[in-house]
């Protein structure tokens, strides 16, 4: 086997063979899925570390290279684009997303119930990608304040073993939920393309930015209103 593709089927192995990205299924073919060093992303060299994850072709060209800040900024975009039908369809965002061999949702009486994990278990999560949270590449800077990420998620029929965990920062796991594979990448690829106009259109950013802190300030009323 060549280098290549030892370290392919080593960053395969790091999630059981999901995408890290969106979770969904990734084939065993190493022609038919790429690898990423989510904390070196400006330095894309093929070489063994453990912080190489698998991921999907369009789920690394989604995620591109952004820095930990505008990958938080895509995220936000992304959750109030995909809501908004009357954005998607100004902003010519109205484009299909591509699909993915989806997983099945499974019934409730299967799914591995949710658990919280020990100090040893953290510790070995957090260590996985050298506390880095896995979709944003921001530095976690302490074992407690990290989250952990189920890949594939339990509906999905992730489990809570070792393989199917990874670090992750509270924003970015609060964009993802236990969403679908397709709606988590459709939440990015909204976000990016957002993004990307933002940049280009003034008044487009502003009216976004505006939607983004409503939001946000409906989800703070409901979480107080839970209390
Ligand atoms: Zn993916
Ligand atoms: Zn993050």
């Amino acid at each position: 086997m060549s280098d290549c593709s030892l370290i392919k089927k080593s960053a395969l192995s790091r999630t059981d063979g999901a995408c890290h990205i969106c979770g969904g299924r990734l084939s065993e073919d190493i022609n038919k899925f790429a690898i990423h060093d989510i904390s070196n992303l400006d330095n894309p060299v093929l070489i063994e570390t453990s912080n190489n994850l698998p991921v999907h072709f369009l789920c690394k060209e989604v995620r591109g290279t952004y820095s930990p800040i505008e990958w938080t900024r895509i995220l936000k975009y992304g959750i109030v684009v995909r809501k908004e039908k009357k954005i998607k369809k100004t902003c010519f965002l109205d484009v299909k997303i591509p699909q993915y061999p989806n997983l099945p949702r499974i019934g409730n009486e299967k799914k591995t119930k949710r658990i919280s994990f020990d100090t040893n278990t953290r510790r070995n999560v957090y260590e996985k990608i050298n506390g880095h949270c896995h979709l944003c590449g921001i530095p976690l800077d302490a074992i407690q304040k990290m989250q952990i990420d189920h890949v594939r998620a339990l509906r999905s029929g992730g489990s809570n073993q070792l393989s199917n965990l990874l670090p992750i920062c509270k924003i970015c796991n609060r964009s993802k939920w236990s969403y679908s594979p397709n709606t988590i990448y459709s939440v990015f690829y909204y976000g990016a393309a957002a993004f990307q106009l933002a940049l280009k259109d003034n008044v487009f950013a502003i009216n976004l930015n505006r939607l983004v802190e409503e939001n946000e300030e409906r989800n703070k009323s409901r979480r107080n209103t839970k209390k």
